[in-house]
């Protein structure tokens, strides 16, 4: 008889989290209901927002407590169908965390379109990481062609969508990532226009002014500290900040002391906007489509770094908040 496998927290991390901190269970196999479906998990994201939920805190949404299975989006295969909406070989996206299989509410998943993009792209650029560069860039940022837009975290899954757009909105664009290979990657693949490795880069502020001789118009944070801090000096009179990510601090176990940035907000008429991407989620099916042209239009491009195996999910995970990642870091389970 087949067994189910599920990852679970084992203990709330301290610092950067390690293997230990996840134990792999096996359960029985889950028996779908009426409404339910029984899906097969594909491809499982690891994203860094799953660090926030691992604190024992609340904060948008409940926190994953040890002896709970990690949450998290995963595509799957419909192998049972008690839904009227979906059929066993069906491809769906949802939110049933790291399991192999789970017994779902066929309501709460969505039907993949073999037309868009291959499955993994449901995680990627064609899902919730696609859709927070397209929202949380265009809606925050307002850019306008010709301006200069920073992108931090830009080798990453929402950076590096982010950069693009700014391009194709013929915005002059400068990523910032950890890695001379990545900034390779991000101005000869990608087609930004520079871009700095800020782990060789000791003066951020002195960097940033090279590269943007004009001032900085739109700024996307993806990554916070002083790489932030550094931008915002230099941003232009009425320049919009959209605030995506603080990867930064995430693994800290003591918050940095930074600059009081308000004065500056004042004197320079900034907008500085947080948001969450769910603040979009009616908007979902506008936002892939568009990107889905751009892909096929050859506009976009996107880079995916799988590893292989269920059991690899946790490793796959501290990689990525390592920066082992160039795009999206996904799991084939
Ligand atoms: P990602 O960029 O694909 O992967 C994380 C990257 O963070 C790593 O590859 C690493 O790249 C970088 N990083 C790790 N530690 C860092 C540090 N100390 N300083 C600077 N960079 C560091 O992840 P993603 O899914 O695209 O997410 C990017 C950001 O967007 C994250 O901050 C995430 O929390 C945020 N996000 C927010 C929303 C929302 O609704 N607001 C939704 C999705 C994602 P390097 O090699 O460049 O260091």
């Amino acid at each position: 008889m087949p067994v189910n496998r599920q990852i679970k927290l084992a203990a709330k991390p301290v610092g950067m989290p390690k293997e230990s901190d996840f134990r792999i269970e096996e359960t029985a196999m889950p028996d779908p209901k009426d409404g339910q479906v029984l899906v097969k998990t594909t491809y499982l994201s690891v994203d860094p927002y799953m660090r926030g939920r691992i604190t024992g805190v609340k904060t948008y949404a409940d926190p994953v407590l040890p002896g709970d299975v990690m949450v998290g989006g995963v595509t799957g295969e419909v192998v049972k169908s008690n839904f009227a909406g979906l059929q066993t070989g069906d491809a769906v996206v949802g939110y049933w965390g790291w399991q192999n299989y789970a017994a779902v509410a066929g309501a709460g998943l969505q039907k993949l379109n073999p037309q868009m993009g291959p499955v993994s792209t449901a995680l990627g650029i064609l899902g919730m990481p696609g859709m927070t560069a397209y929202f949380g860039f265009l809606e925050i940022c307002l850019p306008k062609a010709g301006e200069t837009v920073v992108v931090s975290g830009a080798a990453g899954a929402v950076g590096s969508a982010v950069g693009q757009i700014a391009k194709i909105k013929g915005c002059h664009v400068v990523g910032i990532a950890g890695g001379d290979d990545k900034i390779d990657y991000i101005t000869k693949e990608l087609g930004f226009d520079d871009g700095f490795n800020y782990k060789t880069t000791t003066d951020y502020y002195g960097k940033l002014k090279e590269l943007c001789p004009k001032g900085i118009d739109c700024y996307f944070d993806n990554v916070g500290g002083a790489i932030t801090d550094a931008v915002l000096v230099l941003m232009n009179t009425f320049g919009r900040a959209s605030i995506c990510g603080q990867i930064s601090q995430y693994n800290l176990e003591k918050p940095e002391l930074g600059p009081r940035i308000l004065g500056l907000v004042l004197v320079k008429q900034l907008k500085v906007e947080g948001f969450i991407i769910s603040r979009w989620g009616a908007r979902f099916g506008e936002g892939a489509q568009q990107m889905a042209q751009w892909l096929k239009e050859g506009k976009l491009k996107y880079h995916e770094d799988i590893i292989e195996g269920f059991e690899n999910t946790p490793k796959a995970f501290i990689e990525m908040l390592g920066g082992k990642n160039l795009g999206k870091m996904l799991v084939k389970a």
